[in-house]
């Protein structure tokens, strides 16, 4: 009897445990007035101009912490020369960032290391509602207000890709031109992770537009 009682109790334990994973949110939001301030001040400016390859989206998160006003999905960057693949979803001030870093750090460091050009980005996160590195009970990732791309990969024009993973520790060129790209990713975004800095990172690179204290930056 009391046997049976106690495989009750865990049964409903660990229910309650699934219930409560299956929560949203299940992460530490902050109201932040200034992302859709930002948000608001990029869409009037007019940085962001819809294209063949770069689309406005209706409004995403809807009641919830996570979202942006107007987001965009991105199919290709650099005036359509550089395809993301598969294509991002971005609130509006990463759209020009994506295209500066692109023209100013990414293809100057390919012709310089690597002698081609570049022509794709292998995508592997961009909007998505979670917490940072999928840490139950942690704070909000920048992914979850679209504000944060993963990028694993740099395809250039001869069918080649430099992968972050093998790149980093990989034939010469390759490790100058990830770590070319890596530092001057710091000089646009105000945070930068890479395989140095932790093992969730180590396929490859994470660039966001967070606000950090005292408008500091964070270059890992
Ligand atoms: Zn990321």
């Amino acid at each position: 009897m009391y046997r049976s009682r106690v495989i009750v109790a865990s049964v409903m334990l660990a229910a309650l445990a699934l219930w409560a994973c299956s929560q949203s949110p299940n992460f530490i939001a902050r109201e932040e007035p200034w992302r859709a301030d930002e948000e608001r001040a990029c869409l009037a400016t007019g940085a962001v101009r819809e294209s063949g390859f770069v689309t406005a989206r209706s409004a995403l998160g809807g009641p919830s912490v996570c979202g942006a006003l107007m987001p965009f999905t991105v199919a290709a960057a650099s005036r359509g020369s550089i395809a993301l693949r598969p294509p991002a979803l971005l609130r509006c001030p990463m759209v020009p960032a994506l295209d500066y870093w692109l023209e100013h750090v990414v293809a100057p460091a390919a012709r310089r290391h690597l002698r081609v050009e570049v022509v794709g980005l292998k995508v592997i996160g961009s909007y998505s509602c979670r917490p940072m590195n999928n840490v139950h009970g942690a704070r909000l990732s920048e992914h979850g207000h679209a504000n944060a791309i993963d990028v694993a990969g740099f395809e250039l024009e001869n069918g080649y890709t430099v992968a972050v993973k093998t790149g980093w520790w990989g034939a010469l060129a390759e490790r100058m031109f990830l770590r070319a790209v890596h530092s001057g990713s710091c000089n646009i975004f105000t945070t930068v992770l890479g395989p140095h800095y932790d093992r969730n990172h180590r396929d490859h690179f994470h660039l966001d537009l967070a606000r950090h204290p005292l408008h500091g930056r964070i270059c890992k």
